[in-house]
């Protein structure tokens, strides 16, 4: 990888110019050129295996990665990744598909592949976390007093998150915002120990929260925040998300929603550098 924080377009044809650098480049991160009986592996003349000088054993160094079966060239699936890696208001099949100049299909495939392997961490939060709830989507109109709200809100996706300030962010697709399922998701994604919870003063986290130490505003009395007590991180989060699916997407399925979802969490994560989000793209998607 390139040595300063920046990674563009340039670094990327430099660093991986043909397939073969593509490979060498996958080869490296998955193996150890020493063999377990005491040989070296080296690369066959001409094919996309290595085998070792010893016991002949042979390695396919793609095999079991997202680029084991796609006929697409190596160069092409590492210039999708780095465009991936740099498209913070994600990134439609429409404008893969012209970046790459492959077909719309193929791009969405692509993206697919991408998103499903993307390295999102586990582990949970802790230290000062915000949590809240979004709704997503759905048509309609509530009507004047407001008599057809509970069909509008059925069609909306409900959307859990809860971020770490200056770290990390969760966030999942959930069936509905009742108490329990709340509670699931902090239960799940934040530590008990070590964490002040900041919510709003919703009480769907009373019971749930009760062996949190929790601190929150009250929207409702148009309090947003006091003193440090707010959760604007975590809503900045949701209007960059609901910005930028409006903006490059237009519009999502409920069933793909989880999958973009999980790209901006990526991104998200992997915020401070550009080299470093490239590389660890790469790097996750292969281990
Ligand atoms: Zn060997």
């Amino acid at each position: 990888m390139a040595k300063s924080d920046k990674y563009g377009i340039y670094d990327l044809r430099n660093e991986f110019p043909t397939d073969d650098a593509c490979l060498e480049y996958i080869f490296r991160v998955l193996h150890s050129e020493r063999c377990s009986c005491g040989g070296r592996y080296k690369r066959l003349p001409e094919r996309r295996q290595w085998q070792c000088s010893k016991c002949r054993y042979q390695i396919a160094p793609t095999a079991g990665t997202l680029f084991e079966k796609s006929a697409t060239p190596l160069t092409k699936w590492f210039h999708a990744l780095f465009v991936f890696s740099s498209a913070k208001s994600g990134l439609s099949g429409k404008q893969l598909e012209r970046e790459l100049n492959v077909t719309y299909k193929t791009a969405w495939r692509m993206l697919k592949l991408i998103r499903a392997s993307l390295p999102n961490k586990k582990h949970r939060l802790l230290g000062d976390v915000e949590m809240d709830e979004t709704y997503f989507g759905g048509k309609g109109n509530a009507g004047k007093n407001n008599q057809d709200l509970g069909k509008v809100m059925d069609d909306k996706s409900v959307i859990l998150g809860a971020v770490e300030r200056d770290g990390e962010i969760r966030a999942e697709v959930a069936p509905n915002a009742k108490a329990a399922t709340i509670g699931q998701f902090l239960h799940t994604n934040v530590e008990r120990v070590k964490t002040r919870l900041l919510t709003d003063e919703s009480n769907r986290y009373d019971l749930v929260a009760k062996r949190y130490h929790r601190q929150s505003v009250n929207h409702s009395q148009q309090e947003y925040v006091r003193d440090d007590v707010h959760t604007n991180t975590i809503e900045g989060f949701w209007s960059h998300v609901k910005r930028s699916i409006s903006g490059t997407h237009k519009a999502v399925s409920r069933r793909y929603l989880q999958s973009y979802l999980d790209g901006f969490v990526w991104h998200y994560n992997n915020r401070h550098s550009d080299r470093d989000r490239f590389s660890a793209l790469l790097y996750g998607l292969l281990r």
